[in-house]
């Protein structure tokens, strides 16, 4: 298990506002948000970085795009659309080394991103 913020929010040691949960996923809504929706998707098991996901990753990377997908619908948000990020090491903008997946929506994104 990571030793990271979203390590403790998998371990239910420190709160989070707790959207979807399966065997593999937790998603909870960001602390900080970009948007007027802004929910992060991350794998149970932890992996730091996509730098670090392998194949035998496959299926556990393809539930946390699924799972986002299933949220944005149920949501209501399929349709006018939203934003799926994943940020990798310094220049990525990644701070938590936890993978995770925003989805962004509720307003319409700007490209390219800053
Ligand atoms: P990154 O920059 O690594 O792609 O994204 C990390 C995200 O985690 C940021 O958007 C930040 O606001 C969010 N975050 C950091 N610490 C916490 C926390 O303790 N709880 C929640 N819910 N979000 C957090």
């Amino acid at each position: 298990m990571s030793d990271t913020i979203f390590g403790k929010i998998v371990r239910r040691e420190i709160p989070a506002d707790i959207v979807y949960e399966d065997d593999d996923v937790l998603a909870f809504r960001d602390l900080n948000p970009q948007a007027p929706v802004h929910v992060l998707f991350i794998p149970k098991r932890a992996i730091a970085t996509l730098n670090d996901a392998h194949a035998t990753d496959a299926e556990l990377l393809g539930k946390l795009l699924l799972a986002a997908a299933g949220y944005a619908r149920r949501e209501g948000l399929a349709e006018q659309g939203y934003r799926t990020v994943v940020n990798c090491n310094e220049h990525g903008g990644q701070t938590v080394f936890h993978l995770h997946v925003h989805l962004l929506a509720g307003r319409r994104m700007h490209w390219p991103p800053g």
